[in-house]
């Protein structure tokens, strides 16, 4: 019998527990760790939802991926019993020629997605909470809707604990560094040897891993919380919607009912020089845009909202996450850079994570986002 491969996780957040809880399903001896503890909001995951979709405007490769991390989250429900995501579809919206729209209408139509075109009545009768202006279309994703972010990586992270996972809380790693055809990992307790490490620090990634070859942006992302003014938002039906231009925005009514949560496109994001110093103050100035749109497509909500919040996140110049080994130290297996959307596809990244972990490769369709190979970013 082979014997059991033990598995560091550097990072327990969004794909640090999913991959955990992968890793732990296959029998490998997993010893996590994390800065804070696993569901925390101080990172790239939080502010209760996240936009999950079946079709893909940035790029139809990303489809089969979908397919298999959708098939993950509804195994997670099962083993676990939480409601961790819900599908109430999604609206995409937008000028007709726009790139992202026909990347979606591709998308659906190459790999049969459950959709419908809704033109600007349909819309109106159908969903009046959202405002659509001349030459847009809409896009009805119906396998589609929300997942709960902090939910989800504490849910991963318990039932990699259940399958005997490790997981060391409050523990920064300081340093990854391959040994001996494994990998050592330093924490101020001390270093500890493994046969691989999956390194999953998200906006921490420059600071451990420095000099990488591949250019992670990282930037400070606002949500703000609108109450809406009428009865056009409620019911369980209320989709989430994306709008691709002329500002790309998103948002989802909150599970609780009472909000609709709204974000902004990555070009709106402010640099962060360091993750450990996150700005989370959010002026008024910030906020305009915020109103803007709600004057112009979603004229139900108050534009002044209730909630903010301030998270982080790393860009590559592509959009494309890392993943895959590191050139020159084949135990270290990096996946980052997941630019703004990345958690949808977590469990079937953490499950990459883990094959490349343990068989050095991947049976998913991976190739346009490897390390191996990658010279742009
Ligand atoms: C506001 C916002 C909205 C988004 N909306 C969507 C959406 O609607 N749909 C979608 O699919 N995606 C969305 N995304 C993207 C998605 O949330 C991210 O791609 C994903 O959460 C990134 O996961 P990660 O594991 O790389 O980072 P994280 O979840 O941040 O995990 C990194 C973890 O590493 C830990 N860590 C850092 N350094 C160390 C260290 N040295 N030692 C130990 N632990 C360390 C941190 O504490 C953290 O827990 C959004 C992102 C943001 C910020």
């Amino acid at each position: 019998m082979a014997a059991r491969k033990r598995v560091a996780v550097v990072g327990v957040g969004t794909m640090g527990s999913q991959a955990a809880w992968r890793l732990a399903s296959r029998g490998a001896e997993v010893v996590g760790y994390d800065r804070f503890a696993p569901g925390h909001d101080r990172s790239a995951a939080g502010g209760e939802t996240r936009v999950f979709r079946s079709a893909h405007f940035e790029d139809s490769r990303y489809v089969p991926l979908l397919r298999h991390a959708d098939a993950l989250w509804q195994r997670l429900q099962e083993e676990t019993g939480r409601e961790l995501r819900r599908l109430t579809g999604c609206l995409l919206m937008g000028p007709a020629e726009h790139h992202q729209m026909r990347t979606t209408l591709e998308s659906v139509a190459e790999h049969d997605l459950d959709h419908e075109i809704l033109d600007a009545d349909a819309l109106a009768k159908r969903f009046p909470q959202f405002r659509i202006e001349d030459g847009d279309m809409a896009v009805f994703d119906h396998r589609a809707g929300f997942v709960r972010p902090e939910l989800t990586v504490l849910t991963a992270a318990r039932r990699a604990e259940e399958l005997g996972a490790h997981i060391h809380r409050y523990t920064p790693v300081r340093e990854i560094a391959p040994s001996g055809g494994g990998v050592a990992v330093r924490t101020d307790a001390g270093s500890e040897r493994f046969d691989a490490a999956v390194v999953t620090v998200g906006p921490w990634v420059n600071d451990l891993l420095p000099g990488l070859p591949w250019g992670v942006d990282i930037r400070r992302v606002i949500n703000a919380w609108f109450v809406p003014v009428n009865d056009n938002w409620s019911g369980p039906e209320s989709p989430g919607f994306i709008r691709t231009a002329p500002t790309h925005c998103y948002g989802l009514p909150s599970p609780d009912g009472v909000s609709v949560k709204l974000g902004l496109s990555q070009a709106l994001h402010l640099p962060v020089d360091d993750p450990n110093r996150l700005d989370r103050t959010v002026r008024p100035e910030e906020l305009e845009i915020f109103a803007e749109l709600i004057g112009r497509y979603l004229p139900d909500l108050h534009p002044h909202p209730v909630r903010v919040s301030v998270f982080m996140e790393g860009y590559t110049d592509s959009s494309r996450p890392l993943i895959g080994p590191l050139p020159g130290a084949e135990s270290v297996i990096l996946a980052a850079g997941f630019s703004g959307h990345g958690f949808k596809l977590s469990p079937a990244f953490g499950d990459i994570a883990a094959d490349i972990a343990l068989e050095r490769s991947s049976p998913q369709p991976i190739d346009f986002l490897s390390t191996v190979g990658r010279t742009d970013s």
